[in-house]
């Protein structure tokens, strides 16, 4: 007897068009206003030991951008709590980083540039965890560099609210490359710190941990770096941060859901410390993962059965 082959979803498991697919088979048209005019808003969360860290925060900042963006992919956020829940457990992957995300779509009048012509998409996947800054490269300290390119006006495009508009970044991240460092980090036309490509930035003076409060997305690892402070005695704030205090810093690390919180060594030719992540950032670092272990904010997935992603497994 022919047994139907079990489709294999190990490397990533997506929805898109309605349908759950292996990673290798989710596309998106040429025509899709989120490829010809970066169109589109996302999120992502990641899934470490079988749990989702901070789900909600992430679905209501997603739900934020969409409403900035005026996307309206027609999917509620229980319907989409339930694709991301059953693209893990269809991969069985137990870190995971898994995205969402909505296009503004085809336009369905031929030509348009009418924005509300087109049916925006909700697109969803999980795909193994890979870190943004490597692990060697984090446990040396990342070395940034302060990109000659200034970050886009908050003015044009409001950095609060998810995008793929990277071409500062991406220039920046040239820059940083071809001139020896990790990766880079961006000031504002003013001059003060925003963020770098995909991560957060803090700095740590004497007991205080700082973080940029203009040019840079609300990410849920700074929110967790946010609570964190006050159970270490450090205190945190959401401030300006200018050249002049970021070079003087005790510390600097930056965080981001793709890799958690990542220590630096180096920004341009200042060394912090001895050339090794900071002590501060140490602590701050291996009490965000052990949170992790102890459940903090993990919603875990029930990977025995993907049309019931969040009941608890017999
Ligand atoms: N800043 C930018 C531009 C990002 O794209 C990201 C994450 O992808 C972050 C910051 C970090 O945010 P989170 O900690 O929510 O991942």
């Amino acid at each position: 007897m022919m047994t139907e082959a079990k489709t294999d979803f190990s490397k990533g498991a997506a929805y898109i068009n309605g349908q759950f697919v292996p990673i290798s088979e989710a596309k998106v048209p040429v025509g899709d206003w989120g490829f010809t005019h970066s169109d589109v808003t996302y999120d992502v969360v990641h899934v470490t030991d079988g749990g989702f860290f901070r789900l909600e925060d992430h679905l209501d900042r997603f739900h934020r951008s969409l409403e900035g963006y005026r996307l309206n992919p027609g999917v509620s956020r229980e319907e989409m709590r339930a694709i991301l829940g059953k693209v893990v457990a269809l991969s069985g992957l137990k870190d995971a980083f898994v995205a969402m995300i909505s296009t503004r779509g085809i336009p369905r009048v031929y030509g348009s540039r009418d924005p509300d012509d087109c049916d925006n998409t909700f697109i969803a996947y999980a795909v193994p965890w890979v870190d943004v800054i490597k692990p060697d490269v984090q446990a040396r300290g990342a070395h940034l560099l302060v990109a000659q390119v200034p970050r886009i006006s908050q003015n044009s495009l409001d950095p609060t609210l998810k995008n793929y508009m990277w071409r500062d970044f991406t220039r920046g991240m040239f820059e940083a490359k071809d001139k020896g460092f990790d990766t880079a980090i961006l000031l504002d036309a003013d001059g003060y710190l925003t963020e770098g490509a995909g991560f957060n930035v803090f700095i740590v003076k004497d007991n205080k941990v700082i973080t940029p409060d203009r040019g840079a997305l609300r990410g849920i690892t700074r929110l967790a770096v946010l609570d964190i402070c006050p159970e270490l005695g450090l205190e945190p704030i959401v401030g300006p941060i200018t050249f002049e205090e970021l070079m003087d810093a005790d510390e600097v690390f930056t965080t981001t859901t793709a890799g958690g919180v990542m220590p630096c060594s180096r920004v341009n030719e200042r060394i912090y410390g001895n050339d090794r992540p900071g002590p501060i950032s140490a602590k701050i670092k291996e009490t965000y993962w052990r949170k992790h272990k102890e459940g903090w904010h993990m919603t875990p997935v029930n990977y025995a059965d993907a049309e019931n992603p969040f009941a608890v497994a017999a």
